[in-house]
Formats: C-alpha cells, structure tokens, sequence
C-alpha cells in the first residue's frame, strides 16, 4: 500500500496508539507500563499527528517505541504497490 499521507486514518480510526506520557526520553516505553498504550477513538484526532500543509507527520514514527504498534503494522487491503483503499473508502464516507 502506497500511503500519500493524507492523515485520514490518525483521525478516523478506532485505534490504540503509545500514551504521550509514557515516552522514555530515548523514545522507549518501560515495558512494565500497563497504561503505555490508549485509545483512540474514531473521530478524535490522534495527538502524535500533525501536518506540514496537506502532507500527515506522526511526531512518533521514527522512535523506537513505534514498532511493533498497530500503527506500525498497518496494511490495507490491496496490493502492496497500489494506493491506500482505506482512503478512498474513508473520502467516500464524507470524512
Ligand atoms: S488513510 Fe491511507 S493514505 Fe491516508 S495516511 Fe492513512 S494509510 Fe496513508
Ligand atoms: S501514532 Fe502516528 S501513525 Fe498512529 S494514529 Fe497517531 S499519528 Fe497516526
């Protein structure tokens, strides 16, 4: 899946994402945690997104504590050299 990194999932996704405030300053989380990963509800805006005019940022892609979260693992249906279908899905819905 090609992502244009439109930010329409970050948004509009029931999701869980790595709780802010569970960050280590070398961009791990203690393992231990049991309140390192939250919610996100469809609808609400996820606080690790932002935007560069029209073009998504995830102010924690590039950490370590990323990989391995849902977010991280995130494929849609389609192949791999295709463009996103949640998208098109998604701006077909008005979102
Ligand atoms: S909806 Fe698809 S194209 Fe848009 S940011 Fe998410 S993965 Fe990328
Ligand atoms: S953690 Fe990053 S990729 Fe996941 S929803 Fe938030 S901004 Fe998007």
């Amino acid at each position: 899946m090609i992502c244009s990194r439109c930010g329409l999932c970050c948004i509009n996704l029931d999701i869980f994402i790595i709780n802010p405030r569970s960050i280590r300053p070398d961009g791990t989380l203690d393992p231990g945690d049991p309140e390192a990963m939250i919610r996100k509800p469809a609808g609400e805006r996820c606080t690790h997104l932002a935007f560069t005019g029209e073009v998504a940022l995830c102010a924690i892609h590039d950490l370590p504590c990323y990989r391995g979260t849902p977010c991280d693992r995130f494929e849609t249906i389609g192949p791999a050299d295709g463009p996103c279908t949640l998208r098109g899905y998604l701006q077909s819905q008005g979102v």
